[in-house]
């Protein structure tokens, strides 16, 4: 903790939590743009990308465009009704971000955003998953960006995973909870999120997935039955 050049207590923005964060919005930028730099020239390198004109990148694209604006329109709202409340929530991180969206061939089904607004979408999502699906995951990934998980303490790896973990599975359920209120301001039916964990369990059935020995996610029966409590619950987490 001595080690700590920067903290902040600041409330995530939708859920109301209050969490420590270690990285002020501009380093977590840096850190993370050029570990996504870094990933992508892999990725190239591979031949991983998939032409921006391809029909797919097209399709991914558009809905991400939709998510993306979706987060913009609701954010001032979302921080403007309690403007008493101390600190405020915390939205400037996502100030300045050059969005930029690219599909994977991978066959996996599977999203990631990095602060800056990058995102990567894979193959298997776009063959195996609706619009709104889609939509859903890519809403989940800049959930984990808008409560700034990746610069949260428990982040920080200084302790061991074990103890961690509930820490780390619910910061999956608060990204579902902002991806399903996304979902939702973007113009896609909010119940797509069950829908989503429905045909993902059914995939990994039907692929014999197997079970990692510690799942840094829930369970996709408890991720639904998250999205389906009373969001008010955060605050007493
Ligand atoms: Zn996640």
């Amino acid at each position: 903790m001595a080690a700590l050049r920067h903290y902040d207590r600041e409330v995530v923005p939708y859920t109301n939590r209050t969490h420590i964060v270690i990285r002020s919005p501009q380093s977590e930028r840096q850190l993370w743009e050029s570990r996504y730099t870094k990933q992508k020239k892999i990725w190239a390198s591979e031949s991983r990308i998939v032409d921006p004109l391809h029909p797919d990148s097209v399709r991914v694209r558009r809905i991400a465009e939709k998510v993306i604006r979706a987060t913009y329109r609701t954010l001032p709202i979302n921080s403007s009704h309690d403007g008493t409340k101390s600190p405020k929530r915390q939205t400037s991180h996502l100030e300045g971000f050059e969005w930029e969206v690219i599909l994977l061939n991978d066959h996996d089904h599977n999203a990631l955003c990095a602060p800056g607004g990058h995102i990567a979408v894979t193959a298997g999502l776009v063959e195996q998953f609706t619009d709104a699906e889609i939509a859903f995951c890519i809403a989940h990934e800049i959930g984990h960006i808008v409560a700034r998980h990746y610069s949260e303490i428990l982040y920080a790896k200084w302790f061991p995973l074990p103890l961690i973990l509930p820490f780390f599975q619910r910061s999956e359920m608060e990204a579902d909870h902002i991806g399903t209120l996304l979902l939702g301001a973007a113009g896609f039916h909010p119940y797509t999120s069950l829908l989503f964990f429905r045909k993902a369990a059914m995939i990994e059935r039907a692929f014999w997935v197997p079970r990692v020995s510690i799942p840094l996610h829930p369970s996709h029966k408890r991720r639904v039955e998250h999205i389906c409590t009373n969001p008010k619950s955060w605050r007493r987490r």
